[in-house]
């Protein structure tokens, strides 16, 4: 059985088909899906959904960096969290700052800062991992958790840093996600062969990112086995390994 730890299910890309996208996903062997809020709203539409497919579906709620400029308010997160049974992490939050280029953004960048590390605290109050993404931003990223009380367990979705980012993340013991992009990705390739499977996760992060040779649709849960089929080429070891290592993984991680 494959988990599929990062997937925005609900986004309104499948308000169509929804159903149709989680039975697909179970024939493949798909059978445990983490729906990552992004903000309030969606934060609320993924315990709905979890609530709608215990044991198949669980949420995770935080907002994304993308909102800091919006000033979102962290505790009415804390508000969200009576329904603790169907949420199990933090998330995503993080530093994402690609969209800057090479502008200085301070002022923003502070921002994003705040609402990490203000979500990071409510992980670790509430003794649950969190779901961390970060584009273009670790030596920050690492910074923020460094400067935490303690140490926040989680994942770092979508990872995309570079082999010394990676060696940060194991010190920090924080596993690391991959995502569709492998399938095409020459620097995700790289990297892959040095990631050990004691701390790998799977993830679609659907509807973006859709692997090989499925590029220009939208992605889906049912896409896992060919993330894993990568990474059985890249690191030499037979898919099954990939699908339990990583499940285990997930299972450890999330407490499912
Ligand atoms: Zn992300
Ligand atoms: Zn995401």
């Amino acid at each position: 059985m494959f988990i599929d730890t990062h997937c925005h299910l609900q986004f309104s890309d499948f308000d169509e088909d929804r159903a149709m996208v989680i039975g697909n996903a179970k024939k493949v062997g798909v059978k445990k899906i983490i729906c990552p809020g992004t903000n309030l709203l969606s934060s609320k539409k993924a315990i709905a959904l979890a609530q709608q497919h215990p044991g198949i579906i669980y949420a995770s709620i935080g907002f994304h960096p993308y909102e800091a400029q919006k000033n979102p308010d962290v505790s009415a997160l804390s508000s969200q969290l009576s329904a603790l049974s169907s949420i199990v992490a933090i998330g995503e939050c993080g530093l994402d700052y690609h969209q800057y280029g090479s502008e200085k953004a301070e002022g923003k960048k502070s921002l994003q800062k705040r609402l990490l590390s203000d979500q990071l605290e409510l992980a670790l109050k509430y003794n649950l991992p969190t779901i961390m993404h970060c584009r273009g931003a670790y030596e920050d990223f690492f910074d923020v958790l460094d400067s935490l009380p303690s140490m926040p367990q989680g994942v770092i979705h979508c990872f995309s840093g570079g082999l010394a980012d990676l060696r940060m993340a194991q010190i920090r013991k924080l596993f690391i996600g991959i995502d569709g992009n492998v399938t095409y990705s020459k620097h995700i390739q790289t990297i892959v062969p040095s990631i050990p499977l004691s701390i790998l996760l799977l993830e679609t992060d659907a509807p973006y990112l859709t692997p090989v040779p499925h590029r220009g649709e939208r992605n889906e849960p049912k896409y896992i086995p060919l993330i894993a089929k990568e990474i059985e080429k890249l690191q030499g070891v037979p898919v099954k390994k990939v699908e339990e290592s990583t499940t285990t993984n997930a299972k450890t991680l999330f407490t499912l």
